[in-house]
């Protein structure tokens, strides 16, 4: 199948202490049409940085150097005029953040900040959207969309809040949605059932989405391809049903293990895994993984392995996988 985005050799550098960090390193992966690829990873690995870069996020933003290339539909968009990317971001690619309560201007009422978010400014247009707005608000599981649209964001859960996120970033058609831990602020019991409803949009409108995610089962449920980034790098990048089945990287390995290794998803988040990934700042020599895998050898420590194709579509940071 086509890929919508793809991603080649992408790397964040940021201007710190007079020293120059990569905080993202040579990413590559491509998202099928209609598809969910999922990056899986710790807190702290890089994951929101890649999200921001794919949309030029940090574009203006003197300390941080963006380079590689990003094609959305062959467009590369990090080469972009302006006023593209933004028309970009109004139409095609859309970002759900992590913090929905942040999200949201606390003065003003929903339908307000709906309406502008959308751009939908003219009077004659707004009967006809706020149809198609409830309904989408009434299938994300919001039973009263009136009395939502006309309250304010502290009046409303965060779970609410979060659907409506979710409906105002794939209104009205977008190609690509950039979720970042979308679910991250609600119970378990809600999470499915937002992230249910985020994959009915992708089957119905044919949405490709990129799901950033620390939780191995949501990316298990909802990804049809997934990345394991650990400390700026992709370490792993495979089908899902090969990735979880058989996982390759040494630390792929070992957040599965500790991840399923309780029917008691919950108390097992990736973050427990084996203390904070390590800082951009202070990254070891060679393998940036190495102090902590259970294959390490003598050269582990002195060079860094390339990502390498191992069979297709299939992709292991790691001389040593067999
Ligand atoms: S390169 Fe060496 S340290 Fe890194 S994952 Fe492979 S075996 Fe482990």
């Amino acid at each position: 199948m086509q890929n919508i985005l793809r991603v080649h050799d992408l790397t964040v550098q940021v201007f710190d202490q007079g020293k120059r960090v990569s905080l993202v390193n040579e990413i590559s992966f491509g998202i099928k049409k209609g598809s969910v690829f999922a990056v899986i990873g710790e807190s702290g690995c890089g994951k929101t940085t890649l999200g921001f870069a794919l949309t030029r996020l940090f574009h203006g933003v003197n300390k941080f150097s963006v380079n590689g290339n990003v094609y959305l539909n062959g467009e590369d968009i990090l080469g972009m005029p302006n006023e593209k990317i933004r028309t970009l971001r109004k139409n095609q690619v859309r970002y759900v953040f992590q913090d929905p309560a942040q999200s949201f201007n606390p003065v003003k009422k929903i339908k307000k900040q709906v309406y502008d978010a959308l751009h939908i400014n003219k009077k004659s247009e707004r009967t006809r959207e706020l149809i198609k707005l409830r309904e989408l608000l009434k299938k994300s599981g919001i039973e009263n969309p009136d009395e939502v649209l006309a309250s304010y964001p502290h009046q409303l859960s965060v779970g609410t809040l979060q659907r409506i996120l979710i409906v105002m970033a794939v209104f009205p058609s977008p190609q690509l949605l950039i979720a970042d831990e979308p679910t991250s602020s609600v119970d378990a019991s809600l999470r499915y059932r937002i992230l249910d409803f985020l994959d009915e949009m992708r089957r119905s409108m044919g949405l490709s989405i990129l799901l950033i995610t620390h939780d191995l089962e949501v990316a298990r449920r909802y990804a049809e391809d997934a990345a394991i980034m650990y400390a700026g790098r992709f370490v792993e990048v495979a089908p899902k049903e090969l990735l979880f089945t058989q996982p390759l990287h040494p630390y792929t390995q070992m957040l599965m293990q500790y991840y399923f290794k309780s029917d008691d998803i919950e108390s097992n988040a990736v973050d427990t895994l084996s203390g904070a990934v390590p800082s951009p700042l202070h990254l070891l020599q060679g393998c940036t993984f190495h102090e902590k895998c259970y294959k390490v050898r003598d050269d582990c420590r002195i060079e860094e392995p390339p990502l390498t194709e191992i069979d297709n579509e299939r992709f292991v940071r790691c001389p040593y996988w067999k």
